[in-house]
């Protein structure tokens, strides 16, 4: 027998070794793809054999190769993905094995398919009771899950619970990990769609038959039924038995889909994303793997999960900045489900109401197909918008709502008719200031305002989580009664909407009140049922939800997008606007929204206003390529961080001052980053600006490969970075 087809390269799930190679033991198995666990010292680790020439050779003879330990029971990764894999790790700039983490999703692919345990309170009472027993008896009323699950759950340490176990509190369950999952029927609930979704829908149903890559943008006005036109590309991916993709933006959005998935295909589709308990993440790793699971939606992390037959992907509401992951391996699940269906070789749509810019790029460039749905669906149409100018239709003092907004309220109330007010900030004041020194409450970790939060009265940093109770003194010069909140959050818009409405029934909705899938639900379950008069959110709201009844949508502050002033700052405006607009009046009743601003002569106000929104795009376009902006070129950043803050700008120094040189590629920086301190680490950034015609990877990698700096400074590359901070 040939020793060398005994050796294996396995790629281990242990980021700080690159692969290492193996002897498969007599009588074992282990194609490239066969996922094994393997000795590394004392340990035991999980890794996945991989073809020899992806990775640089390792030397090491064969006689003292160790042998791999076990082949595990679930299916191989298939050679799209492996390549897929690759192709992440060396355009994001990430190790391989943190981007296979995420395929094999932490530990679900390794578990065997013994049930896990989970645990539920019985009523027994402990007989000695505690605080914390008590707090956790209080907050795991409704709640079944592992031991580590109800800790988290209770906010308790992970000995309460088994003290509660043991105690007899608690009673135990096996939870089986095998799926049983009926199939959604192509033809459950078929819709008469208008000719103009028919022509778009047949397009792309002869795309999943003809199953090959293409990517297809999607742009229809929110309204115009996107979603029921890829239901039917789902519905003949269903017919030929093939599985499809479907990504959203926020897992807030997962519930809702749910339920609309199953009445047009008679049951749910699999959900994933990371509010996904144990159990379930483990049944529904395993689902998809085997192809018993046929539609998976889910957030960015489903992206790279292991389909056993993939034939569609779709990515809803595409032109979303939460597609783009900021810690980690820092990837674009738009641009990754492009590449994914390249390998995979099955078609893409990029659905959404306002395009990126780069989307639309590519079909100009000739890469994607554009499918438009011009209007909205049967008697619907889109909502007039209008501009209130906040230097004439003043707000009474210490009140952040224009007059004819309230106006509009009242009136909407007296119809009965539901209101939603849009403001991007979470809490009750961005910032807290003492009258008396002018000292302004900050984080200790971050360059950044501690937020009020008057819900939770505590202030809270949005970067790091750090929470502090709220001050009574100043902390600077100790006198009472100083503090002032400046600014409002949408806790400090709902109190003004209480005051002007005492009767009106308000409800607050960021990620601080819509932490989960099953929070989003009841919120749904409210607006549906007519018990919520006036919502009040943030960007949580703008997106998918479809609400009849809404008819008023009133922008707080149009004007705070504009402020960051980074390259996307006036298209993400006009896309948040235009997906909050989007939410009103998408039944019969028509909507209206007031944009309130300091600047109605600005491109984008006046763009939404005349609803001018290709005058918008082609303006936008323009002033990307005369600034040679993405998508006309690309950027890098390359993020140095370290607690010490001398390292730090040392290595960026050296960074710097070592950048090659090549036409068409140029490095600014480096500069302290305008986020300077981070989570108690400080910050230096560097851009890199590069032709589209420049190998950026390359450079990067033989340029940075070179230094070296010291062990506690850590150096990222953020590769067409969406943050500037
Ligand atoms: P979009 O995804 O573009 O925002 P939706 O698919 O959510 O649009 O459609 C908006 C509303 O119109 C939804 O309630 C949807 O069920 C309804 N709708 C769209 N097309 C049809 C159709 N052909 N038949 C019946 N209802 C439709
Ligand atoms: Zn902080």
């Amino acid at each position: 027998m040939n020793r060398t087809n005994n050796r294996v390269r396995i790629l281990l799930l242990n980021a700080a070794l690159g692969p290492l190679d193996y002897r498969v033991p007599d009588g074992m198995q282990a194609p490239p793809g066969t996922i094994v666990i393997a000795p590394l010292g004392p340990r035991k680790v999980p890794g996945v054999v991989w073809e020899a020439e992806s990775f640089p050779s390792d030397e090491i003879a064969f006689k003292k190769l160790r042998p791999l330990l076990e082949i595990r029971d679930v299916p191989p990764l298939a050679a799209p993905l492996r390549r897929l894999i690759e192709w992440t790790a060396q355009y994001y700039f990430a190790s391989p094995a943190l981007v296979l983490r995420m395929v094999l999703s932490s530990g679900a692919a390794f578990a065997d398919s013994r049930p896990i345990i989970e645990y539920r309170l019985n009523g027994n009472i402990p007989a000695r009771m505690t605080p914390q027993r008590e707090q956790a008896l209080a907050k795991l009323k409704d709640e079944q899950g592992t031991i580590s699950e109800l800790a988290f759950k209770a906010d308790v340490s992970v000995a309460v619970i088994r003290g509660l176990e043991k105690s007899g509190a608690l009673d135990r369950k096996e939870i089986s990990t095998i799926a049983s999952l009926s199939t959604p029927q192509a033809d459950f609930g078929k819709v008469k769609l208008s000719s103009d979704q028919q022509r778009v829908s047949d397009i792309l149903i002869s795309a999943v038959k003809a199953s090959t890559f293409k990517t297809y943008l999607l742009d229809g006005v929110t309204g115009s039924g996107k979603t029921e036109v890829y239901f039917e590309a789902i519905a003949e991916a269903l017919r030929q038995d093939k599985q499809t993709l479907i990504l959203l933006p926020e897992i807030a959005l997962t519930e809702p889909f749910l339920d609309r998935f199953q009445t047009r295909f008679g049951t749910e589709p699999l959900a994933w994303h990371s509010g996904l308990k144990q159990s379930e993440r483990k049944k529904n790793w395993r689902a998809l793997a085997d192809g018993q699971a046929k539609v998976v939606v889910g957030a960015r992390s489903a992206l790279f999960l292991p389909y056993k037959d993939l034939g569609l992907i779709i990515v809803d509401e595409a032109h979303e900045v939460s597609f783009k992951q900021e810690d980690g391996v820092r990837y674009h699940a738009r641009d990754v489900a492009v590449m994914r269906g390249l390998k995979e070789s099955i078609p893409v749509v990029l659905a959404s109401a306002t395009p990126a810019i780069e989307s639309r790029h590519q079909v100009e460039q000739g890469n994607y197909e554009l499918l438009e749905l011009p209007a909205r669906f049967g008697a619907a149409t889109l909502p007039k918008i209008e501009a209130l100018d906040l230097t004439q239709n003043i707000p009474a003092k210490g009140s952040w709502l224009a007059p004819n907004l309230i106006n509009a309220l009242e009136e909407n109330l007296d119809k009965g008719e539901q209101s939603l007010l849009f403001l991007n900030r979470r809490g009750f004041a961005p910032l807290t200031l003492c009258r008396t020194c002018g000292f302004r409450i900050n984080c200790p970790n971050c360059t950044a305002w501690m937020v009020e939060h008057r819900l939770t009265k505590r202030l809270a940093c949005h970067h790091c989580g750090h929470v502090m109770p709220q001050p009574e003194t100043c902390p600077e010069c100790g006198d009472e009664d100083s503090l002032v909140a400046c600014g409002p959050g949408v806790e400090r818009i709902c109190d003004e909407v209480k005051m002007l409405f005492p009767a009106a029934r308000t409800a607050i909705v960021t990620s601080d009140t819509i932490w989960s899938p099953a929070k989003a639900g009841e919120f749904v379950a409210q607006m549906e049922a007519g018990s919520i008069d006036i919502v009040v959110g943030t960007q949580l709201v703008t997106k998918g939800y479809h609400f009849p009844n809404l008819t008023l949508v009133g922008v707080v502050d149009a004007d705070i997008g504009l402020e960051g002033g980074d390259l996307r700052a006036a298209e993400r405006s006009f896309q948040q606007i235009a997906q909050v607009a989007g939410r009103a009046g998408r039944a019969e009743k028509p909507g209206h929204v007031f944009v309130q601003t300091r600047m109605p002569d600005a491109a984008v106000i006046q763009a939404l206003i005349n609803g001018d929104r290709d005058g918008f795009y082609a303006a936008e376009t323009e002033s990307r390529r005369i600034a040679a902006a993405p998508p006309f070129s690309r950027l890098a950043a390359i993020i140095i961080s370290s607690e010490d803050n001398a390292e730090a700008m040392e290595t960026a120094r050296l960074i710097g001052q070592t950048a090659p040189q090549f036409d068409g590629f140029a490095v600014y920086g480096p500069a302290p980053a305008p986020l300077a301190m981070l989570r108690g680490r400080h910050r230096h950034r560097l851009l890199v600006h590069a032709h589209r015609a420049v190998d950026l990877q390359d450079i990067l990698r033989d340029w940075l490969h070179q230094l070296e700096w010291p062990r506690a400074v850590r150096v990222g590359v953020d590769v067409d970075p969406y943050s500037f901070v």
